[in-house]
């Protein structure tokens, strides 16, 4: 089946690393549904650019980790789009602090954002996938949880490690239906996220630069491609050497 008869919904899309995914899908031919949740300005802007450049793209609205979100946010891009063929799991937050003074608002915002909404939005977008016996699920982890450890992101590091478990718990579930489920495990890459990084930072990190969105985005618009069909349960990391 041509990927051009069914859409990606990018989650957290207006900014960052999802803005540069939904703008990477679109130029490989994705009609892209850009969900945001507080970006009222930047989503559009974000589609504009993409239109601009003769792609296809909507903005569709919704906290991911609201009740009922997963199943609100992949109706409104199939309505004004098309069935769901790629997902995007890439809205994600952090809430650093040393885990003796971690509040369970702070653990439980994260995990809810970070794995419990990917968990649900796969769940759903993997039925129809499965009917079409084609589709690619790409959950944006990261390094820290998987081969990095830093201290003060006991909630951010459990909620990506889970991410990384999930994908390949999942892929074997469904790769005898076509679909696959991988995860991108970015290092240090420049964004809101990371502004506050210092030099000293990206020191460790043997490229000795922050990584840029693109660079993230090109790995994802490879592993929503049909070239990509045997890769199923992986993650591939993003992060200029620094986990090598
Ligand atoms: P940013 O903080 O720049 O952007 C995060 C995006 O996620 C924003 O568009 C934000 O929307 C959206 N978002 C957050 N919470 C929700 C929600 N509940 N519902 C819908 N959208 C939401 O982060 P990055 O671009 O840097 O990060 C993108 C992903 O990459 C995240 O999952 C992050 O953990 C991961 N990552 C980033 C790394 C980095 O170095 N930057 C390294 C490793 C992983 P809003 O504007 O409304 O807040």
């Amino acid at each position: 089946m041509a990927t051009r008869e069914t859409c990606a919904l990018v989650t957290g899309g207006s900014r960052g690393i999802g803005a540069a995914i939904a703008r990477a899908l679109a130029a490989d031919g994705w009609p892209v549904a850009v969900n945001f949740r507080s970006g009222e300005a930047a989503a559009p802007a974000v589609v504009d650019e993409i239109v601009a450049a003769g792609g296809t793209a909507v903005p569709v609205a919704g906290d991911v980790s609201a009740p009922g979100a997963a199943e609100q946010l992949l109706a409104e891009a199939e309505r004004q789009l098309a069935p769901i063929g790629a997902l995007v799991n890439n809205a994600g937050v952090n809430a650093d602090g040393l885990a003796l003074q971690l509040e369970d608002d702070d653990w439980n915002r994260v995990i809810e954002t970070n794995l419990s909404a990917a968990f649900r939005l796969t769940r759903q977008a993997v039925r129809g996938m499965i009917r079409r016996r084609h589709g690619r699920v790409v959950n944006i982890a990261s390094v820290v949880g998987t081969t990095l450890t830093n201290p003060g992101q006991a909630n951010y590091a459990a909620s990506k490690a889970g991410l990384v478990a999930m994908t390949k718990a999942i892929a074997v579930e469904v790769a005898r239906r076509g679909v696959t489920v991988n995860a991108v495990a970015p290092g240090f890459i420049a964004t809101e996220m990371t502004a506050e990084l210092t030099t000293g930072t990206l020191e460790a990190v043997p490229a000795r630069r922050a990584g840029r969105p693109e660079e993230v985005a090109a790995s994802v618009r490879f592993l929503a491609s049909d070239e990509a069909a045997y890769i199923t349960g992986a993650t591939l990391v993003v992060d200029g050497g620094l986990s090598a």
